[in-house]
């Protein structure tokens, strides 16, 4: 039976091909866009989810037109890169607020239909940098390892009612967040992968699929890793 999901930041890069995995296994799926032209094919919602009343217009909307969300993709998620000493209180304000702070917005509300129909799935987007650090990325990379103490405390506090939470992690993905790295720097990442490449948005999306599928029922609080081998040993 269709189940009804919402991928947040649905409309482009990973979350586009978590999106259009889920319409292919026949879900009903429901996508977050903050502006411009959502793709045709989805329940498109306009919602920032640096905005808790964004989060529950566009939760209330899918609700009503696709039924209470049973499987979450927290996928939205920004960089703002610099390094530490540069840093200031903006830059990792707002990079926790959307990927960490926002995900937690999504994720309680979705977990409010999901105790009442005693079962959910809810998928955390997190990245290889949250466990290996990345210079650079003081904020993207605690936002990033904050999805997981999330995820394993969402995963004990509903385990008992048969909701399930997790996080993927990928590692270097081709996508306009990883377009605008210098060649030099592409070539230093690559030579530390070992599959030598960079991942496929599909390749993210199958692992997403999956932990929301029958076949990872029994699996929970688990971060499974997209990365080539990158991050192999944490
Ligand atoms: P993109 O920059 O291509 O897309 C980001 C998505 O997040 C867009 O849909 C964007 O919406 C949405 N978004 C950003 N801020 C907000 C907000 N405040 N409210 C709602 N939506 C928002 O990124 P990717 O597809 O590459 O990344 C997707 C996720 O995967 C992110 O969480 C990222 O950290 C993670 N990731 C990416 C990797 C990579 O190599 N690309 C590696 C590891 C993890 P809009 O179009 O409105 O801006």
């Amino acid at each position: 039976m269709a189940r009804s999901v919402l991928v947040t930041g649905g409309n482009r890069g990973i979350g586009r091909a978590i999106a259009e995995a889920f319409r292919e296994l026949g879900d009903d799926v429901a996508i977050t866009y903050r502006s411009g032209e959502p793709p045709e094919g989805f329940l498109a919602v306009r919602c920032d989810v640096t905005s808790a009343e964004d989060v529950d217009a566009a939760f209330a909307e899918i609700e009503e037109k696709q039924g209470p969300v049973e499987v979450l993709v927290a996928n939205a998620g920004i960089t703002d890169d610099t390094l530490l000493l540069r840093m200031g209180d903006d830059a990792w304000s707002r990079v926790i607020d959307t990927n960490l702070t926002g995900s937690f917005r999504v994720a309680k509300r979705a977990a409010r239909g999901m105790l009442r129909a005693r079962r959910g799935r809810i998928v955390f987007i997190s990245s290889v940098v949250g466990m290996l650090g990345s210079a650079g990325q003081v904020n993207y990379a605690a936002s990033k390892s904050g999805l997981v103490g999330m995820a394993r405390s969402i995963a004990r506090e509903l385990g008992s009612r048969g909701i399930t939470a997790n996080v993927v992690a990928p590692g270097f993905v081709e996508t306009e967040m990883t377009e605008t790295l210098s060649e030099e720097l592409r070539s230093t990442y690559l030579a530390q992968i070992p599959l030598g490449r960079y991942a496929t948005s599909d390749e993210v999306a199958g692992t997403v699929t999956w932990l929301a599928g029958d076949a990872a029922g029994y699996v929970t609080g688990a971060v499974i890793p997209v990365d080539g081998g990158l991050g192999m040993g944490h």
